[in-house]
């Protein structure tokens, strides 16, 4: 029998993926969040899901290793994209990327006069092309995490990073100075699977499909 293998992270991709799930007419047997489990059964005996960290899925996707995925854009910018097909913006995990600064920073009279400044942030690629196309040299450091804290001590004048309300940018009096773009996750199909085993995944992406809420 044909299996379908679908890579998700914790959190909440998860949790915003189960109403997609439901309408594909499938349930997961276990809440990855409550179980250490990394592979997940379904009610549907030729579908399981693998958790693996949000970084990692277009990997797990892209070699196989997982027929499906869900990652998000930035997650999908900065992996490249190499042998995946994209079909649809499913509209969950919505954010932004953004340039954030110290609230004393004044990030307008540096770009005006063209200064050089050092950048931390997760995402190396979203950032390089973003101050390339402003036509700014930037310095780039790259973090794996709590970018927040690189301008607090000196690190770096600015960070690209997620944000969604706000808060945490607030709690450590950073503000927000540009946004580079919007943020949301996309189904991902391994190209070979989607040849391969059309009859098993195409019913699911299209289930998919028609469950988005714009
Ligand atoms: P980890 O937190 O384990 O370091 P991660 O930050 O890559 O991993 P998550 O925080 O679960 O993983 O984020 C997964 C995806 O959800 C991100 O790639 C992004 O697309 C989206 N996301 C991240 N932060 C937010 C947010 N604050 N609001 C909405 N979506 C977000
Ligand atoms: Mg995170």
């Amino acid at each position: 029998m044909s299996t379908v293998t679908l890579a998700l992270s914790k959190g909440r991709i998860f949790e915003e993926t189960l109403p997609l799930l439901a309408a594909a007419g499938i349930v997961p047997q276990e809440n990855p969040e409550e179980s250490r489990k990394l592979i997940i059964g379904t009610n549907r005996p030729e579908v399981r899901l693998v958790i693996v960290r949000a970084s990692d899925t277009p990997t797990y996707v892209q070699y196989g290793a997982a027929d499906m995925g869900i990652a998000g854009k930035d997650v999908l910018i900065e992996h490249g994209g190499a042998g995946l097909y994209q079909p649809i913006d499913l509209a969950i995990a919505k954010c932004r990327m953004s340039v954030a600064v110290r609230e004393d920073f004044d990030y307008a009279a540096a770009v005006q006069r063209g200064a050089r400044i050092k950048v931390a942030s997760k995402y190396i690629k979203i950032a390089r092309e973003h101050f390339a196309s402003k036509g700014m040299h930037v310095d780039l450091i790259k973090l794996y995490g709590s970018m927040e804290l690189a301008p607090l001590v000196g690190l770096a004048d600015a960070i690209v990073d997620l944000v969604s309300t706000g808060g945490t940018l607030r709690a450590n009096k950073l503000v927000e100075v540009e946004q580079v773009m919007p943020i949301s996750s996309r189904l991902i199909v391994n190209q070979a699977s989607l040849k391969l085993k059309r009859e098993l995944l195409q019913p699911v992406i299209e289930a998919f499909a028609g469950a988005v809420k714009p």
